[in-house]
């Protein structure tokens, strides 16, 4: 079916307290869905998920649909007990077993080799691997046992779009594209799961999210990043637009399918601009934001909280405190859409130091600027 043929049908939604009970009929009507090959969207600790029954090709294609996602890009299966990893995958080494006791429920993903006929082929996207996490989400867990299936859930937000951190989020990308919708108020952290694989006496990690590199580096594991992660500061020059789903040109291949994605971009032009004076960052942004407004841009700014008194902008967002970057990931989501609300045309938006999360939110802030960093 293509984009534009795709029928509209009409979204179910259904409320549930994120700590309703196993048995919530809310619950139990989504599981049914999920089961019978619907898509459900569904709150996680990281974004809403939009699940489908991982067994069924018939049902995984329709997220692809959905979302308008690249096909050869693989999703992750959601599972609510550690025990039912072993259905999925072939058998794993020590530190993969340290990683799940220390990290499951929780942001982590793991890609181990594939049980052959596991899951249906188009989860993986024909891959001899497969990516696998429990999230740490009540509503989730409870989900996805009374589904009774292994889950794939990508975010639930249209491809090149800022993920869902709420329903209503879910609702304007999805609504009449998706089956139905599991309110359970706002998702947590709102930055993705850290996706990783053991391979070569290494956790690698492909894409940075929740649990840091740090964290890993705690249990006494050696922790390398993918070659595409190596180099995030890139070349601006080949990142003039950014379109869904397109390919970034060049670079090395990844070992993560997605890695090769843009994603999250705003309507509006944004830039990061970085440098190891804050102050000259502040000056630069505001000389240049001037200019723009100068051309009759609207113009956006994002920035740590401490920094918010020296900007002026039509529109000036908060991305959290310098010290505290455990809700930068929702921030900037939130932040992405808000400059869409307000037709923001021209945006910049200060760096992140790339340590702790900040790997993570710098990535996907990176991803929305389609590459655009400004060094000063
Ligand atoms: P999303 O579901 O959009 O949050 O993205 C899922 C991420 O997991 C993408 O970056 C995928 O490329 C990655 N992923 C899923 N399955 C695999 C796999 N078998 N091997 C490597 N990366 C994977
Ligand atoms: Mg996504």
């Amino acid at each position: 079916m293509t984009e534009q043929g795709m029928e509209t049908m009409q979204t179910k939604y259904w409320k549930a307290s994120p700590n309703a009970e196993a048995f919530d009929p809310a619950i139990l009507e989504a599981a049914e869905y999920l089961r019978s090959g619907r898509l459900v969207a569904f709150p996680t600790e990281t974004v809403y998920g939009l699940g489908a029954n991982a067994l069924s090709t018939e049902a995984v294609e329709k997220i692809f649909q959905a979302k308008g996602r690249p096909s050869d890009n693989p999703l992750i299966v959601h599972i609510a007990d550690p025990g039912q990893l072993d259905d999925l995958v072939l058998e794993y080494d020590a530190p993969v077993k340290q990683l799940i006791e220390a990290f499951w429920p929780g942001p982590l993903t793991l890609v181990l080799p594939v049980r052959p006929g596991a899951v249906s082929p188009r989860v993986t996207a024909g891959l001899s691997t497969i990516a696998v996490r429990m999230p740490d989400h009540p509503l989730a867990l409870h989900l996805i046992r009374a589904a009774g299936c292994p889950v794939a859930a990508p975010s639930a937000n249209r491809s090149g779009k800022p993920s869902p951190t709420a329903a209503e989020h879910v609702r304007n990308d999805l609504d009449g594209r998706i089956d139905g919708i599991l309110d359970g108020g706002h998702s947590g952290v709102g930055l993705e799961s850290t996706v990783v694989e053991w391979a070569d006496g290494k956790v690698w990690i492909l894409r940075p999210g929740g649990i840091t590199p740090e964290d890993i580096r705690r249990l006494g594991l050696a922790v390398e990043l993918d070659a595409s992660l190596q180099s995030t500061g890139g070349d601006s020059s080949d990142a003039a637009s950014s379109f869904d789903g397109v390919k970034e040109a060049g670079g090395p291949t990844p070992r993560s399918p997605g890695m090769k994605y843009r994603h999250y971009a705003p309507k509006g032009m944004l830039s990061i601009v970085q440098g190891d004076n804050p102050q000259k960052v502040s000056a630069y942004i505001q000389e240049r934001i001037d200019e723009a407004k100068a051309k009759g841009e609207k113009t956006g700014i994002l920035a740590f909280e401490e920094h918010l008194p020296y900007y002026r902008a039509d529109v000036v967002l908060s991305c959290g405190s310098q010290d505290d970057l455990s809700s930068a990931g929702k921030l900037l989501y939130d932040a992405l859409r808000e400059f869409d609300r307000e037709g923001v045309s021209y945006i910049l938006a200060e760096g992140f130091r790339e340590d702790g999360l900040g790997l993570a939110v710098m990535n996907r802030l990176h991803k929305a600027a389609g590459g655009r960093l400004i060094h000063i």
